[in-house]
């Protein structure tokens, strides 16, 4: 049954109006004299959302050179705006104040959430406008550097590809697939891009580093906590002085998990992983020599992209869905008897149901009695292994449906079938950093890099605002089939137009 029909006409309707286009909203820049440079935070933890196992906070750093202002601002939230416990009120309001009392432009105050999942305080936005104030009311002038660190050993990536041409994903809301139908895995970036800002007596002032992972992994209390950010950054912090400041820039971690993700032998805690990234981080920060630059460059564009129609998808799942509920066959056996059956036959392979003596006996006498038991048993183990691999499947194919069917809602309420992105690019001497509002996932940060001109590129994603996930046109192909391709609402060929826009913006810079 065709429960949304209206997204078939507004497919109609809008599909005349598909255009793509952007503009330039912002372009500021300096050359010569000095560049300044102050920070702050301020904590945003939720107290009274219960217990809290460490602080979240909104960090600031302002910089200036000439006339120039750019405020790069971090918060330990899931996203900014559309989902968690930030608004979509959040970035105008918090630029709109900023505008009036700090006097930096909107489009120069950008502003990543980390994605942990941490709970935040109801008046988050007057705090991120307190640390940007604070933080531009302590200018210095400073020197800077740029480098990068290295760090495999915290994260997996968690498209899974399987034998038959699709992908799945490692996730905690539905069970992995058998392990012989996994083929293979995809990539990571193990590249940590670090800026660092000096005082002019040498003593760090900030380090801002950049990295690709969903900061997930929790604590074991189950505590809010900034999760293995928070961690990394305090490890940054504890190590370069006293008034060092380290901001966490989210990279590309559409797909990125933590490492041993579903591991159930052990607690779960992000603050090992925090202190390996923290570690790695510094090790490159020893290594940056800071010079005086002042180049200060900031770029702001608006990308229009194509939004997608999942409509097609939605019946073909509803079809899997029934597929796979019609296709759990009567077995004997029940839970306990599986468990039983399953240690017996394991343990065991030539006499599993009883000591070898009774086998040997009935072999004697000529019989098979046990023989055939074994055989029947074996059958019905399998045929209940079976029921409950269909049952997991079943978890993933719901559990994706329903993400897709949330994204069919929000194309009908939309009324359109674009979505507008803000993307800005800004130089900070020779580092070039480049932001996207939505979780890219780790191949696009990758294609990026690549393709930049610039030896030192940050990708930044959950920048500016937020739009759910945006994976490569291949991943989207298998649409359904793992949160990133269903918890999205672009057509694939919007990484081309973003891809193309991102080089852009570089190669002006
Ligand atoms: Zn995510």
């Amino acid at each position: 049954m065709n429960v949304f029909p209206n997204v078939r006409f507004l497919s109609l309707v809008f599909l005349s109006v598909l255009y793509f286009h952007c503009c330039d909203a912002m372009m500021e820049s300096a050359d010569g004299g000095e560049l300044m440079a102050g920070v702050a935070k301020v904590d945003i933890t939720d107290r009274e959302a219960g217990p809290v196992n460490d602080p979240l906070y909104v960090k600031a750093l302002v910089l200036q050179s000439g006339q120039t202002k750019f405020a790069i601002v971090t918060v330990d939230a899931v996203a900014i705006g559309e989902i968690g416990h930030i608004s979509n009120e959040y970035l105008p309001a918090v630029r709109a104040a900023v505008k009036g009392q700090v006097g930096i432009p909107p489009a120069n105050v950008m502003i990543n959430a980390s994605h942990c999942h941490g709970v935040v305080c109801a008046d988050v936005a007057d705090r991120t406008v307190q640390a940007i104030e604070q933080a531009a009311s302590h200018l210095v002038p400073v020197k800077i550097g740029t480098g990068s660190g290295h760090e495999d050993r915290v994260m997996e990536n968690r498209r899974l590809f399987l034998n038959d041409g699709t992908e799945v994903d490692v996730r905690h809301a539905y069970s992995l697939p058998p392990d012989e139908a996994v083929a293979k895995v995809g990539p990571v970036d193990t590249q940590i891009g670090v800026l660092r800002l000096d005082r002019m007596d040498g003593s760090i002032l900030s380090v801002v580093y950049n990295f690709a992972c969903h900061p997930i992994q929790g604590v074991p209390s189950g505590a809010n906590t900034a999760d293995m950010i928070g961690f990394a950054s305090k490890v940054i912090e504890e190590n370069t002085g006293d008034e060092t400041l380290a901001l966490f820039l989210q990279g590309c971690g559409g797909d990125i998990n933590p490492v041993m993700y579903k591991d159930v032998e052990h607690p779960r805690d992000a603050e090992p992983l925090g202190n390996l990234l923290g570690l790695s981080t510094l090790r490159a920060v020893r290594e940056i020599e800071c010079k005086e630059d002042s180049r200060l460059v900031v770029r702001n564009q608006q990308l229009t992209l194509p939004r997608r129609d999942p409509t097609a998808r939605i019946f073909e799942m509803e079809k899997e869905q029934k597929r796979l509920l019609n296709s759990l066959n009567g077995t004997s056996l029940d839970l306990k008897a599986f468990l039983a059956l399953t240690v017996k036959y394991n343990l065991s392979e030539q006499f599993p149901s009883y000591a070898s003596h009774r086998y040997l006996h009935d072999e004697q006498l000529g019989r098979d009695d046990f023989r055939k038991l074994d055989a029947l048993n074996r059958k019905n183990l399998q045929a209940y292994i079976r029921n409950i691999h269909a049952m997991e499947e079943l978890t993933r194919v719901n559990t994706n449906l329903r993400l897709l069917r949330k994204h069919q809602r929000g194309l009908i309420d939309s009324g359109k079938r674009t979505v507008d992105v803000e993307l800005t690019t800004v130089r900070i001497g020779d580092l070039v950093l480049t932001t996207f509002p939505g979780e890219l996932t780790v191949q696009i940060g990758l294609n990026i890099k690549k393709a930049s001109p610039h030896p030192q590129t940050l990708v930044a994603g959950y920048t500016n605002g937020y739009i759910y996930y945006a994976p490569t046109a291949k991943q989207l192909e298998n649409f359904g089939g793992a949160q990133e391709d269903s918890d999205c609402i672009l057509a694939p060929e919007w990484q081309a137009l973003y891809e193309a826009k991102a080089a852009e913006m570089l190669q002006g810079i």
